[in-house]
């Protein structure tokens, strides 16, 4: 099996030669092992780093051919770089892992996951076991936007990142999806195909610090609700029905009041309802505007991506749009 690894890398100069280093050793024990064919590689994705990303990654490549380089033309974000790494490779491996640059994830749940594809899988998805080591916040947040994501009907794996294995002809079913905002992990459920899974224990991120701030985090699971879902204005038009019911009884109310004379002036009722009908009504227009928004960026089309340059041995050209 021609195996290609692919690595998404921003601003990852601390662990990159550790990743590489150990990635070698990783790969030659995989070979020896017939798990994976010896022109195997791992691609490893530059996703418009600011540091020294890119030269750590021309330089592996020329030490080593097992390495290839892919370097966008500026940071498009941890999915699209992700995204066109699997592009690139789709069509000349039989299969493609996806890792992150940290050593995060168990390096030796690719043996499991190449199992898995020998017995017929198409989609091989690593689980976190416990996520001991990331941070109570972060485990909490995760736990509760994958049981949002449940909750509105999202076919999701309950702590699954993007540690994934995927065949050539899943990877050629992800290609057909046009879509622009990315949410790789609510995508390939929809892809199809015999699933596996792997579990395996996270680790602590080797070094440096997380590319994903809070704010990235909020606006990647935004993207994946409103992406794979329409619930949340379905839930809109459920609270207009309740409110509209309650002001028909507010009206009857009011109307008894005002009949038998005892309009008295209410201050706090009006405020209150004031408050309450304006949250509601500009939380929902917000909700709306989020889809309107996803509209927007979709009819333009932009591509999910540019390349800038390709380092590999069989001197192939990137597709990443088709
Ligand atoms: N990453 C990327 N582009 C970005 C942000 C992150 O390619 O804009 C890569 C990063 O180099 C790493 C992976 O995505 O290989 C996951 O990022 P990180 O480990 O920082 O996220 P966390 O594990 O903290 O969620
Ligand atoms: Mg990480």
């Amino acid at each position: 099996m021609k195996l290609m690894v692919v690595i998404p890398c921003y601003n990852e100069e601390e662990v990159l030669p550790e990743t590489a280093k150990r990635f070698a050793a990783k790969m030659k024990s995989l070979v020896g092992q017939s798990l994976c064919s010896e022109d195997s590689r791992v691609l490893l994705v530059d996703d418009g780093s600011r540091d020294r990303t890119w030269e750590i990654i021309s330089a592996l490549h020329k030490e080593n051919p097992l390495f290839e380089g892919l370097k966008l033309s500026r940071n498009y974000g941890h999915q699209n770089a992700l995204f066109a790494g699997l592009m690139t490779a789709r069509n000349r491996y039989d299969a493609c892992i996806s890792m992150d640059a940290d050593l995060q994830d168990d390096m030796d749940a690719i043996d499991l996951l190449i199992k898995e594809y020998q017995d017929g899988c198409d989609v091989v998805y690593g689980v976190k076991n416990k996520r001991k080591s990331d941070s109570f916040f972060k485990r909490n947040t995760a736990r509760f936007f994958y049981k949002l994501m449940k909750g509105l009907g999202v076919d999701i794996t309950f702590n699954h990142a993007d540690f994934r294995l995927m065949s050539r002809r899943a990877l050629n079913g992800l290609a057909s999806f046009k879509e622009v905002n990315l949410f790789l992990r609510g995508l390939a459920p929809l892809v199809g195909f015999q699933r596996g899974y792997v579990y395996y224990d996270i680790r602590e991120r080797f070094a440096g610090m997380s590319k994903y701030p809070l704010r990235k985090m909020i606006s990647f699971a935004i993207n994946g609700i409103t992406s794979f879902s329409v619930k949340p204005l379905r839930l809109i038009t459920g609270t207009g029905v309740v409110v509209f019911l309650v002001s028909l009884i507010m009206l009857i109310y009011t109307l008894v009041a005002w009949l038998s004379g005892n309009t008295v002036s209410g201050w706090a009722s009006i405020q209150a309802s004031n408050w309450m009908l304006g949250g509601i009504q500009l939380l929902s227009l917000g909700i709306i505007g989020e889809y309107v928004g996803k509209i927007y960026s979709e009819t333009k089309h932009r591509p999910r991506c540019i390349i800038d340059r390709y380092l590999n041995g069989e001197n192939a050209c990137p597709v990443v749009d088709e």
